[in-house]
């Protein structure tokens, strides 16, 4: 059996100890864990989630007449608030996800600009820039993601070269290769080669930042007021949240408890 993201959680400390620039992050306090996602379909890889953003400023969506831009009606003011994830008793400032079995069939050949970053370098450098990709945004304020946009959500070519010098600075480190071994494998090689591929997974979906209406409205013009359509959402995470799950190249499924403490 092969946990997964311990073994990113391993790299991940490796990396940040071995490359100054990413000096920062204390990964005892970075939460490392996998979603599903397939080989093949739409979604994102890895995604970096910060918890330290703070409650945004009061707002309100609002539609307009396409013509003379006059606003027609507007939903009812709301703020945006994070949630709380609290492990081991000490609140957790950013996560890290990876989709499963997605982020293990990356290669570099599937990927035009990593294969340009990375000539001649193995497949397998793709997941690591990955995972580097993921740790540059954690920003050393200990707030927000480093973009190097203007909050674009596509990212400058300086973000991008950044972190392919990261990656080689962690390469010339000449670290243990047994911490990054794992990379080596696609999905279909490690199933072949540990029997079970399983990972930390939240047990129902993940954190995500949350609107909430204001109790108090304030008062406005006249204008139709549209209700907000958002379900209640979870304002904390513990680790009574997390879960391990089996990954498969179609699903995943949440392993006994029994089974669970031999995989830790
Ligand atoms: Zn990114």
């Amino acid at each position: 059996m092969l946990n997964y993201t311990e073994c990113l959680r391993r790299l991940i400390g490796d990396v940040v100890g071995r490359v100054p620039a990413l000096g920062h992050i204390d990964e005892s306090r970075l939460l490392v864990f996998a979603r599903l996602g397939r080989t093949g379909a739409d979604g994102s890889i890895a995604t970096c989630h910060c918890l330290t953003l703070p409650e945004s400023e009061p707002g309100y969506y609002f539609w307009q007449d396409v013509e003379t831009g006059r606003v027609l009606r507007r939903s009812v003011w709301f703020v945006a608030k994070t949630p709380a994830v609290i492990i081991g008793g000490q609140p957790v400032p950013y996560m890290l996800s990876f989709a499963l079995p997605r982020f293990c069939d990356q290669r570099l050949a599937s990927s035009p600009r990593k294969r340009v970053l990375y000539a001649g370098a193995q497949d397998w450098i793709a997941k690591l820039d990955t995972i580097v990709h993921e740790l540059y945004h954690v920003d050393p304020s200990g707030t927000g993601l480093r973009m190097m946009n203007g909050g674009c959500r596509y990212h400058s070519a300086a973000f991008l070269d950044g972190v392919a010098q990261l990656v080689r600075a962690y390469m010339v480190s000449k670290p243990d290769p047994a911490v990054y071994d794992f990379l080596r494998y696609d999905f279909n090689e490690l199933v072949a080669r540990y029997g079970t591929v399983v990972g930390t997974t939240f047990r129902t979906s993940h954190p995500q930042r949350y609107l909430e209406v204001l109790p108090n409205q304030p008062a406005e013009p006249e204008l139709d007021v549209v209700p907000l359509n958002v379900a209640p959402r979870r304002t904390q995470y513990t680790d009574a949240d997390l879960a391990l799950r089996r990954f498969s190249v179609i699903g995943c499924r949440r392993v006994p408890s029994s089974a669970a403490s031999r995989a830790a």
